[in-house]
């Protein structure tokens, strides 16, 4: 997205050079026209051209603002034309005349300095013909003159053209920065900053991919720790803290990384098993609750169960997309597990059997 407004903002300058060009070569040619230097040849083929072709595809352009018209080859047409002008009308001055020379070179210098500032070979295609006619009806003592007249907009284009790529590296490299930054933040926002399991912003992303690439086939775990805040109350928060950070840990290692581990809410977690079914949900679900009590917490108020810190799971499958559903249904299957001793696993099919 941003690299195409880049682009598209470098396609609008190079339309707007072209614009300016145009216009400018157009009231150049408008006022050779009514205010022509010498009375002789007044009127000019090449000077109609250079009016009648740039008004033309001005409004050509205006009308058609997606095409592109190639820079290089406009301006070498505008420079003939140009040349082609002063070789008409040379002959008609006085012999050794310059004065004439120097403003129609000084004119297309400026048109071409104005318009293709960042654009040294157009600028050298429109200003070369008119050059070198120019040279060629000159006699030698102007030449110095002639060539510091061109040689001074090429070294500024030149600078300008470093100053501009300068600044161009320098936007490039601070958007790259800015997007990789917002990528991360994005990543970030998505993460539990404890455990480093997905928030439910992260299991949203997540299962909203799951669904476009695989709607169906998928269960839900919902997972608890048993008398966690008795866990608290005993061996303090830090305490509980890091004992929610060593279960997330577990449950991780557990599953598959194509599995969707989220810390739900406070020591309450949702796995989302993939491409599952109930009997490799019901083995996910026993991996899970073995490794868990395996971790062996120290946890005396859980003593109804172990002396460790255990956890609970219910199970349901995922009908269609309606995730709040299965979430219902794993929770009713939690709390019947709960209530059944803890420490334990229970589906929602088996609940409803009871
Ligand atoms: P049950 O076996 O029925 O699940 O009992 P329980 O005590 O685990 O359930 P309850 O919902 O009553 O308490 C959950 C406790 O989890 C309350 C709170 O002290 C603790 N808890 C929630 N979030 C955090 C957390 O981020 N850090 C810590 N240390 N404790 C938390
Ligand atoms: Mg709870
Ligand atoms: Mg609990």
């Amino acid at each position: 997205m941003t690299v195409q407004s880049w682009r598209s903002l470098h396609s609008k300058k190079y339309q707007l050079t072209l614009r300016l060009f145009l216009f400018l070569n157009l009231v150049s040619s408008l006022f050779s026209l009514l205010n022509p230097i010498y009375k002789v040849h007044a009127f000019t083929l090449p000077i109609a051209f250079i009016l009648g072709i740039s008004s033309a595809l001005l409004l050509w352009h205006w009308l058609n603002a997606e095409r592109k018209i190639y820079l290089p080859v406009i301006s070498v047409i505008f420079g003939c034309l140009w040349a082609w002008h002063i070789m008409i009308k040379m002959p008609g001055t006085h012999p050794g005349e310059v004065n004439f020379l120097i403003v129609v070179l000084l004119n297309v210098l400026f048109i071409g300095t104005i318009a293709f500032s960042n654009n040294i070979v157009a600028f050298l295609l429109h200003s070369l013909p008119v050059f070198i006619i120019c040279l060629l009806f000159s006699g030698s003592e102007q030449w110095a003159r002639m060539a510091f007249c061109l040689a001074l907009p090429i070294v500024g284009i030149s600078i300008q053209h470093l100053i501009e790529k300068r600044n161009d590296a320098f936007a490039q490299s601070l958007m790259h920065k800015l997007l990789a930054e917002r990528e991360t933040l994005n990543d970030l926002s998505m993460l539990d900053p404890l455990t480093g399991l997905y928030n439910r912003r992260g299991f949203q992303h997540r299962f909203a991919t799951l669904m476009s690439l695989a709607p169906e086939g998928h269960y839900v775990l919902l997972l608890d720790i048993d008398h966690f805040k008795a866990y608290n109350d005993h061996y303090g928060h830090m305490m509980g803290d890091q004992a929610l950070i060593q279960v997330s840990a577990a449950v991780r290692d557990a599953v598959r990384s194509r599995d969707i581990v989220t810390r739900f809410g406070g020591e309450e977690f949702v796995v989302l098993l993939a491409n599952s079914n109930a009997d490799s949900a019901q083995l996910a679900a026993e991996r899970i609750r073995q490794k868990v009590y395996d971790l062996k917490i120290p946890h005396i108020l859980n003593a109804s169960v172990a002396t460790n810190v255990t956890i609970s799971i219910g199970i349901a499958p995922l009908e269609g997309e309606e995730i709040d559903k299965s979430l219902e249904n794993a929770d009713k299957a939690l709390y019947e597990a709960k209530r059944l001793g803890r420490n334990n696993i229970l589906t929602s099919d088996a609940l409803a059997q009871y």
